[in-house]
């Protein structure tokens, strides 16, 4: 292995992101480091698996939608018409015991409505008959503005690489603990998510935040991303690419099973 290039990003900040390219069986692969840590790091002496906690019980109340929230999902045939699939055409995704289930290669689930800046309620459940492990085990996710994933994961005894396991937000933030509930329970996420924000030469002016909440345990305090979520290579994500102030929410289809349910979301500030 040879270092063929050696490139620093984003060093005015915390946490730090840095980037080699590397020469593996002739290609050229990209690694990313955030503070240091590889991305997809597994080997637990650089990158601890989170510690595994009791979540706390299901809390009706606080899953209750505020007067002032938008439902985006009730189990009902109603509000599943408020989402598309990623042409905006009728989803292939299934209405199941008041509950949207993804279908394998159905794509991304979407709602009609775009939304920025927004506190998010959302439940989920991963298949109660478990199959596959690491990544390929009850995987879903929401994605803020169509983008910016909080990972959805079986991940009650099922390990994989702790930027990836579930609440991760996917390859930039390690939750603080792991506080799932067993394959088929119902869990919840609370998002409090701000927006990125860019100049008009695509420069990030803000990173988007995340503090998120699952099954009433913090899991990020008021995180800030380095940079998008998505996959580009086993050791490296997606950058910040200037987009709207609103985008659609979406969970995706990674062709297993996964359940959503008690969808509502509020605008806040930016
Ligand atoms: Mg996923």
């Amino acid at each position: 292995m040879a270092f063929a290039g050696s490139l620093t990003l984003s060093v005015s900040a915390n946490p730090v992101v840095t980037k080699e390219i590397r020469e593996e069986n002739g290609k050229k692969v990209e690694y990313m480091f955030i503070d240091g840590i590889k991305v997809h790091e597994t080997d637990p002496a650089k990158q601890p698996q989170p510690k595994v906690v009791t979540p706390k019980a299901y809390d009706a109340e606080a899953a209750k939608a505020p007067a002032n929230a938008k439902i985006l999902f009730d189990g009902t045939e109603a509000t599943f018409k408020n989402w598309t699939d990623r042409k905006g055409g009728q989803t292939k995704w299934k209405l199941v015991d008041g509950a949207m289930e993804s279908v394998r290669r159905a794509g991304y689930i979407q709602s009609k409505e775009k939304f920025g800046s927004c506190r998010l309620h959302i439940e989920f459940a991963t298949p109660k008959d478990v199959k596959g492990e690491g990544q390929g085990r009850g995987n879903s996710g929401v994605f803020l503005m169509g983008q910016y994933e909080v990972q959805v994961l079986d991940s009650y005894n099922n390990v994989t690489y702790p930027d990836g396991q579930c609440g991760a937000l996917y390859g930039r933030a390690v939750p603080l603990v792991n506080a799932s509930r067993k394959p088929g329970e119902w869990q919840t996420y609370d998002i409090t998510f701000h927006r990125p924000k860019f100049n008009e030469k695509g420069e990030v002016t803000r990173r988007a935040k995340f503090h998120v909440v699952h099954n009433g345990i913090v899991i990020h305090d008021n995180v800030e991303l380095t940079g998008a979520t998505g996959w580009r290579g086993p050791h490296s994500a997606a950058e910040y690419k200037k987009h709207d102030d609103k985008g659609f929410l979406k969970m995706q289809d990674h062709g297993n099973p996964v359940k959503f349910r008690n969808i509502w979301i509020q605008e806040i500030e930016d």
